[in-house]
């Protein structure tokens, strides 16, 4: 049986990205149960599973809810213990197999959104919370820029081909900020005109992959001249190090 991999849209523009085949399914960052009951009811899918990446309630605030309907299935998700629902608690370089779906995940720690982020990696793609968006990252909550920036490689260290899949639908958002950025990136003019018409025909721009990730998105390119020029300019100061320009392009991005 084969997997595929559904965004149930919940909140604004939050995506709880459901794994499935014809009976079973597992849902990533349920923040709101309603959606993924009425989905598991539509499609007449038995949840086996809930995958958590961080602690803030937009992905945890279904967990209860969920596990109402379907007692006592697994909950994995980070360390932090404040997640009290969680069963299996997570750390760098461990693997899980979901088996009724016959899918295997390795987890990543990637600070700096929160603390306690993780993200999953398996040949079904990448599963990252809110560490990395198209076009964008999260915000640091909790980390450090130099946290955030170290993940951020882990996940770009992943094959080029890997399938991204965000929690949040914030891409034209960023694209705005990206275009500040790098006017004179092509690429990124490209998908900004391919992202604007997905987004009006109220089709998500996810999941995106890690090459047009590293081609567009200005938070992975510290290393372009254009991006490095306009954020010393923004600054006012000469920034020596990727890590410096990633600081400085997070703080712009905050205040944009
Ligand atoms: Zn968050
Ligand atoms: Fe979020």
């Amino acid at each position: 049986m084969s997997i595929n991999v559904f965004p149930i849209k919940a909140f604004n523009d939050n995506y709880i990205w459901c794994l499935r085949n014809q009976t079973h399914c597992v849902v990533v960052d349920p923040g709101d149960a309603a959606p993924v009951l009425a989905y598991c009811q539509d499609n007449q899918l038995i949840l086996s599973a809930i995958l958590i990446t961080h602690h803030h309630w937009d992905h945890t605030g279904g967990i209860d809810a969920l596990l109402a309907a379907f007692p006592d299935i697994p909950v994995y998700g980070p360390q932090n213990k404040n997640i009290q629902q969680i069963t299996h608690r997570l750390s760098d370089g461990d693997d899980i197999e979901l088996a009724l779906l016959g899918v295997k995940f390795s987890v990543l720690e990637v600070p700096g959104h929160t603390l306690d982020h993780i993200a999953y990696y398996g040949d079904t793609g990448l599963f990252c919370g809110d560490t990395l968006f198209s076009a964008g990252c999260g915000r640091l909550f909790e980390g450090t820029p130099d946290q955030m920036f170290h993940s951020l490689a882990k996940l770009t260290a992943l094959p080029a081909d890997t399938a991204v899949y965000c929690t949040h639908e914030y891409t034209m958002a960023n694209i705005a900020f990206a275009e500040a950025v790098e006017p004179n990136n092509q690429k990124l003019t490209d998908y900004k005109n391919w992202a604007n018409q997905q987004r009006e025909r109220n089709n998500p721009t996810l999941p995106s992959n890690i090459e047009k990730e590293m081609a567009i998105n200005p938070f992975l390119r510290c290393h372009s001249t254009e991006l490095v020029t306009n954020v010393s300019h923004n600054l006012g100061a000469t920034l020596t190090s990727e890590q410096a320009t990633f600081a400085a392009l997070r703080s712009w991005k905050d205040n944009f």
